[in-house]
């Protein structure tokens, strides 16, 4: 008998899986569409250049391999938070708890720790849907009961509004909403200005707490100033408490390398001071301490006037690129007379581009053999 009998099979991770099938795929006319990576006009990762630049420094400089403190490299937490809260906000720093995660999904499995420490009976997490995955994952496994809420109209295409606010009015006071702050994974709908003022009325009215997953800063307007308004307005005009989840996976380029921040704004620095040392305590039992070399990269980009202008840069090379992407698609479709309409592709943004096709489409697309439709030269000239 094994101690692990009770282990459950469980299948692969669908977006994973996905690309694992991908990379085995022959067809040469393949495209990954599943994962948010970015790629270059050849179809390849593309390595920042603001982020050579800043390798090339630290190897100059000579790098060595030891121990970040437990909350991280010191330099890149400050300027992670000052590049997600702006300099206003980060100037009142003695009410913010800022440690290093393991990027993105690191800063939310820590934020739920913490939520989990602080909050008996626990909290209900509202999560959108659709949605990155792995987020009810997270918090379902450390014990939350996780609820979806319509986010995406799928019929008119855009953010289902009504439903939002309905949720938002009709969820406990005390619930927890994630939140994409922007470049929503997987619509790239995200409310506009106006709508985010209205969500944060309801929040502050209701109590709830808000996490606001930022794993695309930059990504949807190429300014990350711009990109950060739901984050800025919340924290800095609202005066709430919230906690953001920061990613330099995407707009760094730096997916592999596990750099994030979590960022909470408290009430006070008291509060502050003790969350920073909670999450000091929960970091060293889960990871002890992070990785360094992403951070230091990113501590050194983030570091400089000038490294910083070669990085805002390239987020508009890559929100650039990914618009026109989207444009000429939108284009294509139109010129070959495919059904539908197809405006909303042109009014996403961010790294997604969500076709809305039926799941029987995506089939055809992904596996064109299992189809008749491959023989038909028409096809390819549409979909191909
Ligand atoms: N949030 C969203 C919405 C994402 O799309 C992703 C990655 N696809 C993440 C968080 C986490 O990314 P990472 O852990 O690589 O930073």
């Amino acid at each position: 008998e094994s101690w692990f009998a009770a282990a459950e099979y469980v299948p692969p991770d669908a977006i994973f899986a996905l690309t694992a099938q991908y990379l085995k795929d022959p067809c040469p006319l393949k495209v990954n569409l599943g994962q948010g990576t970015y790629r270059d006009h050849t179809g390849k990762p593309w390595v920042l250049p603001s982020v050579r630049q800043a390798r090339e420094q630290l190897l100059a400089q000579g790098l060595d391999h030891e121990y970040l403190p437990i909350l991280g490299l010191r330099d890149f937490r400050e300027r992670a938070a000052e590049t997600a809260l702006g300099s206003a906000i980060y100037s009142g720093r003695e009410k913010l708890a800022i440690c290093q995660s393991l990027s993105g999904t690191g800063a939310l499995h820590l934020v739920g720790l913490l939520l989990k420490k602080c909050q008996r009976p626990l909290p209900k997490v509202y999560i959108p849907e659709p949605t990155w995955s792995n987020h009810h994952q997270v918090f379902r496994s450390l014990g939350f009961q996780c609820e979806s809420f319509s986010y995406y109209d799928y019929e008119r295409m855009r953010l289902d509004w009504d439903s939002y606010l309905s949720v938002l009015d009709g969820a406990e006071a005390g619930s927890i909403f994630i939140v994409h702050a922007c470049a929503h994974n997987p619509t790239g709908c995200d409310p506009s200005k106006a709508q985010w003022r209205e969500v944060g009325q309801i929040m502050k009215r209701r109590s709830l707490f808000l996490l606001f997953d930022a794993a695309y800063l930059g990504f949807n307007s190429g300014d990350l100033d711009e990109d950060a308004f739901a984050i800025r307005h919340f924290i800095g005009e609202l005066k709430l408490e919230a906690a953001v989840c920061v990613s330099f996976a995407k707009n760094m380029g730096l997916y592999g390398e596990r750099v994030g921040c979590v960022v909470m704004a408290l009430n006070s620095h008291v509060i502050a001071r003790n969350t920073q040392s909670t999450l000091e305590m929960l970091q060293r039992s889960e990871v002890s301490n992070p990785p360094a070399f992403g951070a230091k990269i990113a501590s050194v980009v983030l570091g400089s006037e000038k490294q910083r202008r070669t990085w805002y840069t390239d987020l508009k090379t890559m929100s650039g690129r990914t618009r026109e992407m989207r444009e000429s698609l939108h284009d294509a479709l139109i010129a070959c007379g495919a059904p539908g309409t197809w405006d909303h592709l042109k009014q996403q943004s961010g790294m997604f581009g969500f076709l809305g096709l039926s799941p029987e489409v995506v089939t055809i697309l992904r596996e064109p053999s299992s189809s008749s439709h491959l023989r038909d030269a028409q096809f390819y000239s549409v979909y191909g």
